[in-house]
């Protein structure tokens, strides 16, 4: 065993390769199976970050500007200043690199518009391929010629070029069209919840239980993908013009809950799952969080992952921002995939509480869905029809995650 852990610590290093087959328990002669790949229950787990200090900034991760072919009347300074009237913290511009040959650093990045003196903007691109849509995401300018030039390769291949890169890597819009083909392996998240058309989602969120439930540790985040802006003169308008109505920027809007106003912030809370989605930017954000000693305070949240105990732990959730105080939401937590409870919450600040005891051995996760009366957003007033009754979704709360997955 001592072996097969040894090697499992060589393979977590990534430098060994299909040579498994060397692996024997054939001591007796007989077949005495030890699954070497077995889930393990990590020893110690890195520490969870404060669930107070720290500051929730919304934001769009799936935007496109001019520098998008079939983008229309949507030039970079109205994306920003649109989002800024809606009280965003951050936004992504992902336009189509292969619209550019992969040279985005020298279109979206430097178009004069491309700044900002409130809004935190990530660097990115949507990585446009034969097999799929991804978004690249990054504090700071990457190269990313180096992530459009690999796009046909090998997933082992793309693997080390995003890795050497340094970015968060997102599976966009997983199921149906244009769906992301590549190995999950060499994605940080997916995109659970793409455009205000809630239904053609479902697959998607499929695809993430069974990532979770696969050991994988995959944050769901949202996107609009709004392609088309308001024209500045009728004689503008295009084909697509009418469907700034029921989609664009805020359908939906990603949340995060990030340790300071910055960029590298809201990538790393973005990859560690501190975040939660909301159908608009004026829906009430869903908060997720775990008492694990019942002492009264929250020690961990959505992303968080920590050592089941065996012992029973306490779990909130609330709604926090703009609710409906004369309507009532649905909470559905899910458990490793299946339906754990369902509950009523109604007021100014709904809240509820569950308690329930994560296996002490074995991985565990928990993530909740909220439905409901949806907030209006008159600025894309036919969003509210499409997005239907769902409000608002959370990231999991992990134990016994394996960090070297
Ligand atoms: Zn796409
Ligand atoms: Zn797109």
């Amino acid at each position: 065993m001592k072996k097969i852990t040894q090697l499992k610590n060589i393979i977590h290093g990534g430098l060994l390769m299909g040579i498994m087959t060397c692996i024997s328990n054939t001591s007796s002669g007989q077949s005495a199976h030890s699954n070497p790949w077995a889930p393990i229950d990590p020893v110690k787990l890195p520490p969870i970050a404060s669930v107070t200090d720290g500051v929730w900034l919304k934001g769009d991760l799936h935007v496109h500007s001019r520098h998008s072919k079939e983008s229309s009347n949507n030039a970079v300074a109205k994306i920003l200043s649109y989002a800024k009237s809606v009280g965003f913290g951050f936004i992504c511009i992902t336009d189509h690199d292969n619209h550019v040959d992969g040279d985005v650093a020298h279109n979206t990045w430097v178009d004069p518009e491309f700044r900002s003196d409130s809004l935190v903007l990530l660097y990115g691109a949507e990585w446009t391929t034969t097999r799929g849509h991804g978004n690249a995401f990054s504090a700071t300018p990457y190269d990313h010629q180096r992530l459009f030039d690999v796009r046909d390769q090998r997933d082992v291949v793309v693997g080390a070029v995003k890795k050497g890169l340094g970015i968060h890597l997102s599976a966009n819009h997983p199921s149906g069209k244009d769906n992301f083909g590549y190995s999950y392996d060499i994605v940080n998240s997916i995109e659970v919840w793409n455009s205000s058309l809630w239904s053609k989602n479902a697959n998607a969120i499929m695809i993430w239980d069974d990532m979770l439930s696969s050991g994988r540790k995959l944050t769901g985040r949202g996107g609009s993908d709004a392609h088309h802006g308001t024209p500045d003169s009728p004689d503008k308008a295009t084909a697509n013009t009418p469907t700034r109505k029921s989609n664009y920027v805020g359908t939906p809007t990603t949340w995060v809950f990030a340790t300071t106003r910055s960029a590298q912030a809201v990538v790393d809370a973005l990859t560690n799952g501190r975040v939660s989605v909301s159908a608009n930017p004026y829906s009430p954000r869903v908060e997720f969080y775990a008492d694990l000693d019942q002492d009264g305070k929250a020690d961990m949240m959505m992303g968080d992952n920590a050592k089941g105990t065996g012992k029973p732990a306490k779990f909130r959730i609330l709604l926090s921002g703009k609710t409906d105080a004369d309507s009532t939401y649905t909470v559905r937590v899910v458990k490793n995939g299946s339906e754990f409870g369902t509950y009523k919450i109604s007021g100014k600040t709904p809240t509820i509480e569950f308690t329930d005891t994560p296996a002490a051995t074995g991985r565990t996760w928990y993530r909740v869905v909220v439905e409901g009366r949806p907030n209006a957003y008159p600025q894309v007033p036919e969003s509210m029809a499409l997005t239907g009754n769902m409000v608002a979704l959370s990231n999991p709360i992990y134990f016994n995650f394996d960090p070297n997955f």
